[in-house]
C-alpha cells in the first residue's frame, strides 16, 4: 500500500519473453501505443503501481508472482498481476466485453449478443481488479482506471478506499441513453461511474452521451456546462457538439467530466519519417507502384471500421472510372485481432471474397488493383506507407478516435497527401481540413474518394498543414497534460478511514 499512481489497465505494461527458461520483460514491439504513454506517468510521481491479468491454469496456484518490481527507462514500479483462468479470461473479455459491451458502444444493437453474458464473473474479475489497486494505492492515492471491461471497478473500488482519487478514461464511444440502456446492467454500471472523481472521453460527443445515459438511470445534476473549444469542433460534422458538461454531481458529490483526445507522439513518426532506412522503402514502394496512384487504408477486421463497405465504393469507383483503372491501387491493411469471434471471422471471409472479385473483374497480370494485407504492419514499415501514399482513405461506422489518421499527418513532414476520413471517426472533430466523409452514404463515400485521387497539389498541401497543426498541438504529451490537470483539479478525497481489511 505504498502508490501515489495506480493505473488500472487490463493488459500488462511490457512483452514477457522466456529466453533460456528466463523471463524477460521486454518494451511492448509498438512503441506507438497507449501503453508507453501510461508509463510514462510513473516518472511524475514518487512510487507507481500497474494492475494487469495474466493467464493461469489453476488461479489459486498460477505458478507466477503475483507482484513484481519493474526497472525500466520509465522507473521504479510494481506490476500486479491478477491470475484469470482461461475461462475467466474468455468470459470477461472476449464475451461480455467484445461480444455486449463493443457493439453497444459503437451503436450495433443488432450485433448486441445477450445470452452468452456471464455477469456474476465479469462482476468478480473487477472486483479482483479492485481489490488490487485498493491494495496498492498510499492513502490519497490517483487510481486511474481505463476502458469499459474495467467499467465496475471504481465502484468497488470507492467501497475499498473512500480516501483515493479515482480517474477513469475510456478508450472508445460511449453511445447515449437509448443505445447504452439496452444493456441489462446499465443501473450498476453507471453507478459504478458515478463514484469516480473523473471520467474521462475523447470528445465532447462522448460526454454529452454518458450524461444523457447516467441522467436516464440516476438524479444527475449537471453543475457546469462549457461551450466547446474551437480544436475539438470548428465545423459541423456528425460527431460534433457546441457544449459540454464540465461537472456533474450525484448524491451529493462532484465529478469532473473531460472531452481530451488521445494524440500520436509526433515527435516518434517524425523521426521514423526521416531516417534513411523509411526513405527506402518509400522509394522501392514508388518504384513498384509505376505511374499509380496509391491508397491506403489501415485498421483492425472490425466490423466497426467499415472495411466492407469501403470495398465497395473501390469496386464502383473502377466500375464507374474506367481512366483510373491502372493509375490506382488500394492497400487495405485490415489486421485481424486475436480473438476467434465468429463476427470477425465472417468480416474477414467477406473482405476477401469482395478483394478477390474486385481484382478479378478489374485487374490484369501487369496490375492488381487491390492488395488485401491480414497480417500487422511492423510500425516502421506502416510509416513508409504513409509517407508513399497518395491518399489514406481512413472510414469507420464508429471509431472512438483513430490514431492511424493522425498518424498519417504526422508522418507526412513533406507536407503532401490526402487524408480522408469519416465523420464518425472521433478524430474527425479536430481534423475538419479532411476530405470528410460519411461511410453510410455511398454517395458521399465515391465522391470523396474521386475528389482526393484529383486534388491539386496547392489544395492539399494547404488542408496538410493544417491537419498537421493540429496533431501536432494535440499530441499525446497534451493529452498527458490534460490528465494531469484532471487528477489535480478532482475534488480532495475525504478524510476517511481506510476500512481495516
Ligand atoms: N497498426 C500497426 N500495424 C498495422 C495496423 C495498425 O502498427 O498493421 C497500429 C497503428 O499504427 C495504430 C494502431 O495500430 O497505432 C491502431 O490504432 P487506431 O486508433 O487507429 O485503431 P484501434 O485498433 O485502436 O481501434
Amino acid at each position: 500500500m505504498s502508490s501515489n499512481l495506480v493505473i488500472v489497465y487490463h493488459r500488462q505494461p511490457y512483452e514477457e519473453v522466456e529466453v533460456d527458461g528466463r523471463i524477460e520483460y521486454r518494451e511492448n514491439k509498438s512503441p506507438n501505443g497507449i501503453v508507453p504513454t501510461l508509463k510514462s506517468f510513473f516518472g511524475r510521481f514518487n512510487s507507481g503501481a500497474w494492475v494487469a491479468w495474466k493467464e493461469a491454469e489453476d488461479p489459486t496456484d498460477p505458478g507466477f508472482d503475483r507482484v513484481i518490481e519493474i526497472d525500466d527507462q520509465y522507473g521504479r514500479y510494481t506490476v500486479s498481476r491478477l491470475p484469470l483462468s482461461p475461462e475467466q479470461v474468455t468470459s470477461f473479455y472476449h464475451v461480455s466485453s467484445k461480444e455486449a459491451f463493443w457493439p453497444i458502444l459503437h451503436g450495433f444493437k443488432e450485433r448486441y449478443n445477450y445470452d452468452p453474458v456471464d455477469w456474476p464473473t465479469f462482476r468478480e474479475v473487477n472486483w479482483a481488479f479492485a481489490e488490487a489497486a485498493a491494495a496498492e494505492a498510499a492513502k490519497g492515492a490517483i487510481v486511474w482506471v481505463h476502458d469499459y471491461n474495467l467499467w465496475l471497478v471504481p465502484g468497488y473500488l470507492r467501497k475499498l478506499r473512500p480516501d483515493v482519487k479515482i480517474s477513469f478514461f475510456h478508450h472508445t464511444p460511449f453511445p447515449g441513453a437509448n443505445m447504452f440502456n439496452v444493456l441489462p446492467w446499465r443501473r450498476e454500471i453507471i453507478e459504478s461511474l458515478l463514484a469516480c472523481d473523473v471520467i474521462g472521453f475523447h470528445i465532447p460527443r462522448y460526454v454529452n452521451n454518458f450524461v444523457s445515459s447516467a441522467r436516464s438511470l440516476c438524479d444527475v445534476t449537471v453543475e457546469t456546462r462549457e461551450p466547446v473549444k474551437p480544436e475539438l469542433g470548428s465545423q459541423a460534422t456528425a460527431l460534433t457538439e457546441r457544449s459540454l458538461p464540465t461537472r456533474i454531481s450525484y448524491e451529493g458529490k462532484g465529478i469532473n467530466l473531460q472531452a481530451s483526445p488521445v494524440g500520436v507522439d509526433v515527435d516518434f513518426i517524425a523521426e521514423v519519417a526521416g531516417r534513411p532506412e523509411t526513405a527506402d522503402k518509400v522509394a522501392e514502394i514508388k518504384e513498384e507502384l509505376g505511374e499509380a496512384q496509391l491508397i491506403l487504408s489501415v485498421g483492425r477486421t472490425d466490423y466497426t471500421k467499415g472495411g466492407i463497405e469501403q470495398l465497395l465504393s473501390y469496386e464502383r469507383l473502377l466500375e464507374t472510372r474506367p481512366d483510373l483503372r491502372g493509375r490506382v491501387r488500394l492497400m487495405h491493411v485490415s489486421v485481424a485481432a486475436n480473438t476467434n469471434m465468429v463476427a470477425y471471422e465472417a468480416i474477414q471471409t467477406e473482405l476477401e471474397q469482395i478483394a478477390g472479385r474486385i481484382n478479378g473483374r478489374f485487374g490484369s497480370f501487369e496490375w492488381q488493383p487491390l492488395a488485401l494485407v491480414s497480417r500487422a504492419v511492423p510500425f516502421t514499415d506502416l510509416v513508409a506507407y504513409y509517407r508513399a501514399a497518395d491518399v489514406a482513405w481512413i472510414t469507420p461506422l464508429a471509431d472512438g478516435m483513430n490514431l492511424v489518421a493522425k498518424e498519417f499527418c504526422a508522418a507526412r513532414t513533406d507536407g503532401d497527401g490526402v487524408l480522408v476520413l469519416s465523420e464518425f471517426a472521433g478524430a474527425a472533430v479536430e481534423m475538419a481540413s479532411a476530405v470528410i466523409t460519411n461511410p453510410f452514404s455511398a454517395k458521399s463515400m465515391d465522391s470523396a474518394i474521386s475528389s482526393a485521387l484529383a486534388m491539386e497539389e496547392e489544395e492539399r498541401r494547404v488542408r496538410m498543414r493544417e491537419m498537421r497543426a493540429i496533431v501536432a498541438k494535440q499530441d499525446i504529451r497534451f493529452w498527458a497534460e490534460d490528465q494531469m490537470q484532471a487528477f489535480d483539479s478532482a475534488d480532495m478525497p475525504e478524510e476517511a478511514e481506510i476500512p481495516a481489511s
